[in-house]
């Protein structure tokens, strides 16, 4: 079975409650990756006047839903939570239909969204202000914590539920409305996760969603929205923090361009399961994948050869399919991207160990399919290794230590993730110290994130100040603090 949809979904925007069209009309259509031929939504393209709207509901819901009393609001998002729980399924069976990723992975999925709904439930009853020491018994010093505001919230295509959901929890949690613009690869998805807010019974225009191609810059260009949280690449996360200008927030989660450095004294199958699960877990579509593989020369044969089997023996095929770890890639463009990255990297000296070419025959001619490729003979001026490959292709530099390891690890405009393969404790320890990447692994797969810790890149892959997840001060991008001096 290919895929769950039997007729595309007309999914509409939503704005202050209601289901509605573009204004002109225009729609725009969602292939299934697996089933290209196959249409799984039809979506409103919308325009200035369908986004001007949403801002407008958002802005005017605002009042009354900070004055929501917050374990109220937590209230909303718990059951939001609930209802996800009882839909775990069909939403992860749609979700396969439209972006592609296996049935486990889409599951996973949406079980996360819903913890993350309660993650932020209970911050909305944790939200404190302090008191401070003062030099004038009279009066009280302390700090009140309120909303910012109408917060846009824009996101990719990768993770279409759990991503929307750790911006969209902890903007509802501290009493801020919102105008959710999701990824035009799964308008489906973005749906959803607002049709379980509103099936909770969550007020009209507190979430608003709009679609479209041009959405995300409309939504950034009004000056209403005090506080944009976006995820997805660099190029966009540069135009938008560039149009916000002074006085509006940006939380900015970016591109990545991954190492896993494995040393001489790494245990060879140990390494070889990291790089895998690293370089080829959802196809190589997670921002946290690894493109490049940094290994000292002594261990390089044993993991290539070791890294070769495993990736022969993944299954790949229609998300749907029994036991399958690898879907499709989202679009044709991207099976056009990996041809290109593989072939530059072949003109420039590289040899091609396995994969390296698009899938053929059944049941991969209906799709976008790309085989797990790796590249061995990597140089650092490759593409591979300059920029983020973002699907399934992986390339193995040589290096004689441990500095020149680190070095090239660093050797990149991005800092997102990083792992090491060793035994050695101390160079772990140097690694986990000079690695320029916000989230480092000793010895686990570059992928993956902890429900309630702090997540997010530094250098140009985020913004760094407002990371996710952010422990204790997760709340505060979605927050402004006034200090108050309280006399009597
Ligand atoms: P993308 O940057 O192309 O699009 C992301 C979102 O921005 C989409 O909703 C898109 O419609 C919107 N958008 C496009 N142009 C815009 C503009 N000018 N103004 C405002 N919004 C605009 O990314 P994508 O292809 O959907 O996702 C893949 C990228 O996302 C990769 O680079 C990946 O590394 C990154 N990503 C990062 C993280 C992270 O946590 N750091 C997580 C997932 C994905």
């Amino acid at each position: 079975m290919t895929t769950a949809i039997a007729a595309p979904v007309s999914v509409r925007n939503r704005i202050g409650g209601e289901l509605l069209p573009s204004a002109a009309g225009a729609t725009f259509e969602v292939r299934n990756p697996a089933v290209a031929k196959e249409v799984t939504a039809i979506a409103p393209d919308s325009e200035p006047a369908d986004v001007e709207a949403a801002v407008a509901a958002a802005e005017g819901a605002l009042a009354g839903w900070a004055a929501t009393a917050p374990p109220v609001r937590a209230a909303f998002l718990n059951k939001a939570a609930a209802i996800l729980d009882q839909q775990v399924d069909g939403i992860a069976r749609e979700m396969v239909a439209e972006m592609g990723k296996s049935l486990g992975d889409a599951r996973n999925e949406v079980k996360r969204t819903a913890d993350n709904f309660r993650l932020y439930a209970g911050e909305a009853l944790r939200l404190q202000g302090t008191t401070f020491a003062t030099d004038d018994p009279t009066v009280s010093v302390l700090t009140m914590i309120d909303p910012i505001g109408v917060v846009g919230v824009i996101t990719p295509w990768n993770f279409p539920l759990s991503l929307a959901s750790r911006k969209i929890g902890p903007a509802l949690a501290a009493g801020n409305t919102v105008v959710f613009k999701p990824s035009s690869m799964t308008p489906l998805m973005g749906e959803r996760l607002a049709g379980a807010l509103e099936t909770a019974g969550l007020p009209g225009g507190v979430v608003n969603v709009v679609h479209g191609f041009g959405a995300g810059s409309l939504v950034v260009a009004d000056e209403r929205v005090r506080a944009i949280t976006f995820t997805g690449s660099t190029a966009v996360g540069r135009k938008i923090h560039a149009a916000l200008g002074l006085g509006r927030r940006a939380q900015l989660e970016l591109g990545g361009n991954n190492p896993v450095v494995v040393l001489n004294d790494a245990v060879p199958e140990k390494a070889a399961s990291v790089i895998v699960r690293s370089s080829f877990a959802l196809s190589g579509q997670a921002c946290t994948g690894a493109g490049r593989v940094i290994i000292e020369e002594s261990i390089h044969d044993a993991v290539i050869e070791l890294v070769s089997e495993a990736a022969g023996k993944l299954r790949i095929g229609p998300g749907l399919g029994d036991g399958v770890d690898m879907g499709p890639l989202i679009d044709e463009r991207a099976v056009d991207r990996m041809e290109s990255v593989v072939t530059s990297a072949l003109e420039a000296g590289a040899r091609l160990v396995s994969g390296g070419r698009r899938l053929v025959g059944e049941p991969f001619d209906d799709g976008w399919f790309f085989p797990p490729t790796i590249l061995a003979d990597v140089t650092p001026n490759m593409e591979i290794s300059c920029t983020e490959v973002f699907g399934p292709v992986i390339g193995f530099e040589r290096v004689t230590s441990i500095d020149e390891a680190i070095a090239r690890a660093n050797d990149t405009e991005y800092g997102l993730t990083a792992a090491i393969c060793t035994t050695d404790l101390a160079s772990a320890q140097r690694f986990a110290r000079e690695c320029e990447a916000g989230v480092v692994r000793i010895n686990r797969p570059t992928i993956g994130t902890s429900l309630s810790a702090p997540f997010g890149g530094i250098k140009m892959s985020g913004t760094g100040t407002h990371k996710e997840q952010l422990g204790p001060t997760v709340m505060d991008f979605y927050t402004q603090q006034r200090t108050v001096f309280m006399g009597s």
